[in-house]
């Protein structure tokens, strides 16, 4: 453990303000970690941060935006004395039928899903070697099996699995790399699919 006020480990979670994000940091409060919520709506992350107390903080931040997480890594740094664990959580999955009309969709996802926690993961290695941090990487079932309309979206959660099997080997033993691959839950995700009749297919 790194942090220096410390009652519990230190949690810093992407994409907190809703569905896997919010639920990973509601458990993790359970389990007595202080918790740093990550995302873009911070009233989301703001009253999370109220209902679960115990230090936790919301700092507004986009995950494709460096400069930010490096302001937010400071902020953790500061108000909570480093982070143990980084969930790379945050993204997106805008599923259409492939075409150029999806082509704003395609780079959404990779900066998101794919470089988003590959920046917020260098930003902060520093605070995750200090001490032995964990690093758990939100992938999907989407990383093994692809089927027609989830190209774009499956390349990214394939790179995140690749990406986090090398880390898994180079990092041990200051970091111990964890890779989840969930399937379906029921949250906003498909919501956000820009393609109509693939959103409609898909809520349905
Ligand atoms: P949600 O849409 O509920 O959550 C996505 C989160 O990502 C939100 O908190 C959103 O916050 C955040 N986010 C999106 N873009 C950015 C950005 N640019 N910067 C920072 N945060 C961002 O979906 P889920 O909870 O379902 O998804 C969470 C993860 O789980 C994703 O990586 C998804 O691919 C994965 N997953 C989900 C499955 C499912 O069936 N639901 C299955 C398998 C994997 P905000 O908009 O406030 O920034």
């Amino acid at each position: 453990m790194n942090s220096t006020q410390s009652t519990g480990r230190v949690a810093v979670i992407t994409g907190a303000s809703s569905g896997i994000g919010a639920a990973t940091a509601r458990a993790l409060a359970a389990d007595s970690y202080r918790v740093a919520l990550l995302a873009r709506r911070l009233d989301r992350i703001d009253s999370l941060a109220d209902e679960l107390g115990n230090g936790a903080v919301a700092i507004q931040a986009d995950v494709t935006d460096r400069e930010q997480i490096v302001a937010a890594a400071q902020r953790v740094k500061d108000e909570l004395g480093g982070a143990d664990v980084l969930v790379n959580n945050a993204g997106n999955m805008l599923l259409a039928p492939f075409s150029s009309e999806q082509r704003a969709d395609y780079r959404a996802m990779v900066e998101v899903n794919l470089l988003g926690a590959i920046t917020a993961t260098e930003v902060f290695l520093d605070q995750l070697k200090d001490g032995g941090g964990d690093l758990v990487n939100i992938s999907s079932v989407a990383g093994r099996v692809a089927a027609p309309g989830s190209g774009a979206y499956s390349a990214t959660k394939w790179g995140v699995n690749g990406w986090s099997e090398s880390l898994r080997q180079e990092l041990l033993p200051d970091v111990r790399v964890t890779l989840i691959e969930p399937g379906v839950v029921d949250t906003e995700l498909p919501t956000h699919i820009t393609h109509e009749a693939t959103r409609q297919a898909v809520q349905q």
